[in-house]
């Protein structure tokens, strides 16, 4: 028998499982509610039109070669990347403190950023991540050469909203050098984000336990709708003067989710370890996947650099966010309007993608078996995969569920 036959199935993803059974799933009422990807109106995955367009441009371009990036990436789109997130007038970039380097969307800059700790910090460092958070975080972290991640407590249940009190003890306890992975906006899957007044008490904590914070932002613009106010955390980070990590996705802003453009950006306390921090980044990156893909981050690259082209992508994200809004208000309503029992302040109250619904997994199960409405288990819904033909019959399958 061949060597491959011991082979155990692993387990299937929490998440992409889902799509997998929602595809095999004949009912036409089917709605699938785990996919975490942007849908239109009318339910289509969505192309922003200022992407293919410059795609267009890109496919006529004699000037635009298929040539191997160099590991690091595509330098336009590395400056243009810590200028999104940092601030064009960052003190750090002023500075000359941040290495930026091109990786496989927020996936990949995660696991670059992760193996690099693991390799030329210690792999012995402790890693916090939120108690619910995003599942690939667990995965992505041990993957890297880092110890399991630890947990820090992150929602009030009865809530849905940050229990702040409960996240800082937590924090408080963390030994000095340890990462403390935060969701930058749009908390993956709660939706639920500490207010401004609550990331001053998380940077007090981080600053007074010595601790190194890990950024990770799949969600800048796409969340509120302004690339400014998404950054906020970063940035009010950054001002603090903080050894940090911070990576960034294109996948959601820009709607680029297959062709994984994103960047990990290495924030220093203080300047002069660049050019070391660059070559090992380079190594890391070069034993992995020798250097990353070049169509998305040339597109990402046209946008950013272009001021006209840049307008119509804020534009955009305002559209986008606005439609996950505008089905957060309806579905509240619906809730409300079926008497369901509970509070549903949350559907609203929530931002990004996401909203924690509260919904048991007993509950989820039975919506799924009873209406063919798919979620994650932990009772996340994708406020993109919602429309107005569905959003009643979600908010009826949800009433019967917690009834
Ligand atoms: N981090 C969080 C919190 C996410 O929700 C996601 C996507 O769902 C990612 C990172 C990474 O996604 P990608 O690798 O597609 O950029």
């Amino acid at each position: 028998s061949s060597i491959f036959s011991s082979v155990p199935t692993a387990p299937p993803d929490a998440i992409l499982g889902l799509t997998a059974q929602f595809r095999a799933d004949p009912d036409p009422r089917k709605v699938n509610l785990g996919v975490g990807a942007f849908r239109t109106s009318s339910n289509k995955p969505y192309v922003l039109p200022v992407v293919r367009r410059v795609e267009q441009q890109l496919a006529d371009d004699p000037s635009a070669t298929h040539e191997y990036l160099p590991q690091d990436g595509l330098q336009s789109f590395c400056d243009a990347s810590a200028r999104l997130i940092l601030g064009a007038d960052s003190p750090a970039l002023a500075d000359g403190r941040v290495t930026t380097v091109q990786a496989l969307s927020g996936t990949g800059a995660l696991r670059v950023g992760f193996a690099f700790v693991a390799n030329f910090i210690s792999s012995s460092t402790a890693v916090y991540v939120p108690k619910q958070t995003w599942s690939n975080h667990r995965n992505v972290i041990p993957a890297a050469g880092l110890p399991r991640a630890l947990e820090y407590r992150y929602l009030d249940p009865s809530t849905g909203a940050v229990d702040i009190a409960a996240l800082v003890e937590d924090l408080d306890k963390a030994p000095a050098g340890s990462i403390v992975l935060l969701h930058g906006c749009a908390h993956n899957p709660t939706g639920a984000d500490p207010t401004q007044a609550q990331w001053l008490q998380i940077l007090d904590v981080v600053k007074r336990r010595k601790l190194v914070p890990f950024f990770d932002n799949a969600y800048q613009g796409f969340a509120s709708g302004s690339l400014e106010t998404d950054a906020w955390s970063v940035r009010t980070f950054v001002a603090a003067g903080l050894d940090m990590l911070v990576a960034q996705s294109y996948a959601k802003n820009m709607g680029m989710y297959g062709e994984r453009v994103g960047a990990l950006s290495v924030v220093a306390s203080t300047a002069g370890a660049e050019d070391a921090v660059r070559s090992q980044l380079k190594a890391t990156i070069r034993a992995m996947y020798s250097s990353p893909p070049k169509h998305g981050a040339m597109v990402a690259a046209a946008i950013l650099g272009d001021e006209k082209l840049f307008a119509e992508w804020e534009g955009e994200l305002v559209k986008m966010s606005a439609r996950i809004m505008d089905m957060r208000v309806k579905l509240k309503a619906a809730l409300e309007k079926n008497a369901t029992p509970g509070n549903w302040d949350r559907i609203t109250s929530q931002i990004g993608m996401f909203s924690y619904t509260g919904l048991t997994s007993q509950q989820v199960t039975f919506m799924r078996e009873k209406y063919h409405v798919y979620m994650t288990a932990n009772g996340r819904i994708s406020m993109a995969g919602l429309t107005d033909d569905t959003v009643q019959y979600v908010a009826d399958a949800m009433k019967d569920a917690v009834e």
